[in-house]
């Protein structure tokens, strides 16, 4: 099926047709662009972008001191190595990914600026059938293609997650999201109110401090940090023996995930004496007599949110230096000028930055349909959280959170290339996960046990998700560790798969 043909629509308009479509040009996609070229040689395929360029979440988010919180050796691919400091900005980010669009070529098989804003799958024709929209120019774009890799990430790019706080109206000032932050932007010896306890307000507060006249950070409960040194002191050692950087890649690799597994296993075995860790760390750097109970110490127990890495603490510098300062407490309301807490202390602000969070976004917003009857994805199961029951030649990559996204990134796209070797071998047209006669008796589940992990933006809109079985096979497990040796093993046999 390696023919991309071009048919002839009857109101003029073109439907071009791919062995494969790709939706969206982030890390995900550029990753499964290069495995599918890598491992399907054969197939015809196109990634489809809605913005003006790749990157996706590293392209949108402009906000000061934008930066990863996870290191670049794990969340940079695995075949293309990281030369850099592990925690990276935006830039560093989007210029390794352009090396890789680069170095293979990727270029000529990614369209910006088109949005897919319909699929339906037809089972007689056994293709989708897609429609979206030029952005630049407003056309409509029809495209067909025999399998969907969505690669279009897990939350809402156009806006982000603001709660509708009573007064918002009545503040005088400015409000922004750090998601939608504007270029021109003046904090400048302004007084700065950043709403927020996560990885972006822990990023923005010591990239805005020296600029602005103070900067405060509201939260209403505090979250875990590690905080270290942006350096990798493997990787420098194995450099300064001139070891290829291949190799440093490589090893660098193993030797933290290793760490992790290690710090994941015991945040569920030992998660108090984790806690006790986590805070000291943070205690190193604010002193004995800082309010850690107050505004460090998290209700939750460590690894149910993200942990965010600290570089050099700097967050901890800033409130330390008196240039920031950190309050906990809950919005009453907004005011002319700023913010009343529930403790009746008003805090006055120029302008209040609500980095509150994400919009969950199921399938890039996309209306699907099978044979044109509308799919709800909360009612379908999730077979290994990247496909759906009754849902035909799909995959959605949905990277790890206590883990490198880009870990999933390259372990799916083995999967996928595999899976589309072996229909090619088998001379089928599409594949469906079903749930077989064991499983059809099986609890369904919400797709994310609270438990395990919890942040707002799955808890707001977990009824828009797929449910989850209690067994492995039904669930997006979070578990690097096991998938990565489960995942190659996976029996493409196996009655879950139903081939046409
Ligand atoms: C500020 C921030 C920091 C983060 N730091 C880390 C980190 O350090 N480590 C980590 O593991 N994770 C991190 N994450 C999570 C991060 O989002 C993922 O790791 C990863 O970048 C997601 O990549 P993606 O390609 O799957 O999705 P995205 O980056 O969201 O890209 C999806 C792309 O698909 C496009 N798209 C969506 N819908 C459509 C459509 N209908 N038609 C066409 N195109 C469409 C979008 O425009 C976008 O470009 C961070 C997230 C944020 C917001």
């Amino acid at each position: 099926m390696a023919d991309t043909q071009t048919l002839e629509k009857p109101a003029g308009q073109k439907t071009e047709h791919f062995d494969v479509l790709i939706i969206g040009a982030g890390i995900s996609g550029v990753g499964a662009a290069y495995h599918l070229k890598e491992q399907c040689p054969d197939k015809s395929f196109v990634v489809l972008e809605s913005l003006e360029s790749f990157g996706g979440t590293w392209h949108m988010h402009r906000y000061p001191g934008i930066r990863s919180d996870s290191d670049l050796y794990t969340f940079g691919y695995r075949f293309k190595p990281w030369t850099g400091a592990p925690i990276a900005s935006a830039e560093e980010i989007l210029s390794y990914m352009g090396e890789v669009i680069e170095e293979n070529n990727l270029n000529d098989h990614i369209r910006y600026g088109h949005k897919i804003t319909s699929a339906n799958w037809s089972s007689d024709e056994q293709l989708y059938r897609l429609e979206g929209v030029r952005t630049d120019t407003g056309e409509t774009v029809h495209f067909t293609a025999n399998f969907l890799w969505m690669c279009q990430g897990y939350y809402r790019h156009s806006e982000g997650y603001t709660p509708d706080w009573e007064g918002m109206d009545d503040f005088a000032g400015e409000i922004v999201h750090p998601q939608t932050w504007p270029e021109d932007l003046d904090y400048k010896g302004k007084n700065v109110l950043v709403i927020g306890s996560g990885a972006t307000a822990a990023t923005l507060v010591p990239a805005i401090a020296g600029d602005c006249s103070h900067v405060t950070l509201l939260q209403r409960s505090p979250t875990y940090f590690i905080p270290g040194r942006n350096e990798n002191e493997l990787a420098d050692q194995l450099r300064v023996l001139d070891i290829d950087e291949s190799w440093i890649h490589e090893i660098t690799r193993k030797a933290i995930l290793y760490q992790q597994a290690d710090f994941t296993r015991r945040a569920f075995e030992e998660p108090e004496v984790v806690k006790e860790e986590l805070l000291a760390g943070v205690r190193e750097y604010l002193g004995p007599d800082f309010d850690m109970d107050t505004h460090f110490t998290p209700k939750y127990l460590p690894w149910r949110q993200r942990i965010a890495f600290v570089p050099d603490g700097d967050i901890f510098e800033g409130v330390k230096s008196g240039k920031a300062s950190i309050v906990t407490d809950e919005i009453e309301r907004f005011t002319k000028k700023g913010i009343l807490l529930k403790s009746g202390k008003e805090l006055e602000a120029d302008i209040i930055v609500t980095a509150t969070g994400f919009n969950l976004s199921v399938l890039g917003d996309i209306n699907f349909s099978i044979d044109d009857k509308p799919l709800n994805f909360a009612d379908t199961v999730t077979y290994r959280g990247m496909m759906f029951t009754g849902v035909p030649n799909l995959v959605w990559v949905f990277g790890y959170f206590r883990a490198s996204w880009t870990l999933r990134v390259d372990l799916l796209g083995d999967f996928v290339a595999r899976l589309l070797n072996h229909m090619k071998a088998k001379g089928v047209k599409s594949v469906t996960p079903a749930l077989r006669e064991e499983d059809e008796d099986m609890e369904l589940l919400p797709w994310m046990d609270p438990e395990n992990f919890n942040p707002g933006y799955l808890m707001r809109s977990m009824h828009l998700l797929p449910k989850r079985g209690n067994k492995p096979d039904w669930q997006h497990t979070q578990d690097y560790w096991a998938e990565k040796d489960e995942l190659p093993k996976i029996d493409l046999d196996d009655p879950i798969f139903v081939y046409k």
